[in-house]
C-alpha cells in the first residue's frame, strides 16, 4: 500500500471530498485529531485526521468516523406528545423523544420498536416516517455526527396506562400538548426540527 508522510495525511483536511467547510466544522467538534495518537493497525505515530477520516501515513490504514443512525418517536395521544426526561448524559434533565441508536444489521423501524420496549415497556406497531435531521451527540468526550430518523405513531388515551417507563433511562414521562412545547428544554436540535415539521402536518 502506498505510504504517505503524515504531513500529507493532515493536508487532506483542506482537500477532502467533502470540502474545506466540512473539515472546518469537524475540527470544531472537540477536535477529533486528539482521539487517536497511535495507529490502531501498526502502532506508529503516523496517524492523521483528514477532516473526514484517520489515515496512517506509515501503513496506509484508514478509519472513517462515520455518521451513526438513530430513530425517534413522536407519539401523539389526543393532541399531546410523549416526552421522556433524560436520566443520562448528554443533556441529562432535558426532554427527549423515545428512541435511540440503530444497531448493526438493524432496520430503523425495528430499532425504534426495540428502544420503545426498553424505555416504555411498550412498542408502537404502526410507524409512519416523518423526516430525518442531522444531529451531534457527545459520549465520553467523543462527538459523533448522527442522522436522526423520526417516526410518528398514535396512542389511544385508554392505552396510556400500558406505558411503563424504565427509571434508568428517564426520570419521568411527560405528556405535553403540541401547542405548548417548552422548546428550550428539548435535548436535541434535531428533535426540535422534527417537532416543527410535525406541527406543519397536524
Ligand atoms: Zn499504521
Amino acid at each position: 500500500m502506498k505510504k504517505e508522510p503524515i504531513s500529507e495525511a493532515r493536508n487532506l483536511q483542506n482537500g477532502s471530498p467533502a470540502g474545506p467547510k466540512f473539515a472546518r466544522e469537524a475540527v470544531e467538534l472537540g477536535d477529533p485529531r486528539e482521539l487517536f495518537r497511535f495507529c490502531p493497525s501498526c502502532g506508529s505515530t503516523g496517524i492523521g485526521w483528514s477532516g473526514r477520516f484517520w489515515r496512517c501515513g506509515t501503513c496506509g490504514f484508514e478509519y472513517f468516523h462515520n455518521v451513526a443512525a438513530a430513530a425517534g418517536l413522536i407519539l401523539n395521544s389526543g393532541g399531546s406528545c410523549l416526552f421522556l426526561r433524560r436520566a443520562k448524559e448528554p443533556r441529562r434533565g432535558c426532554l427527549a423523544l423515545p428512541g435511540g441508536f440503530v444497531d448493526p444489521g438493524e432496520a430503523a423501524e425495528r430499532a425504534l420498536q426495540r428502544e420503545c420496549r426498553e424505555e416504555l415497556g411498550w412498542a408502537p406497531e404502526n410507524l409512519r416516517f416523518l423526516a430525518s435531521y442531522p444531529n451531534r451527540y457527545t459520549f465520553k468526550g467523543v462527538e459523533y455526527w448522527t442522522c436522526d430518523l423520526f417516526f410518528i405513531a398514535d396512542l389511544n388515551k385508554k392505552d396510556i396506562d400500558r406505558l411503563a417507563p424504565d427509571p434508568e433511562e428517564s426520570t419521568g414521562m411527560e405528556w405535553i400538548e403540541f401547542s405548548s412545547i417548552p422548546w428550550p428544554s428539548i435535548a436535541f436540535e434535531s428533535t426540535r426540527q422534527a417537532l416543527r415539521q410535525y406541527l406543519l402536518r397536524i
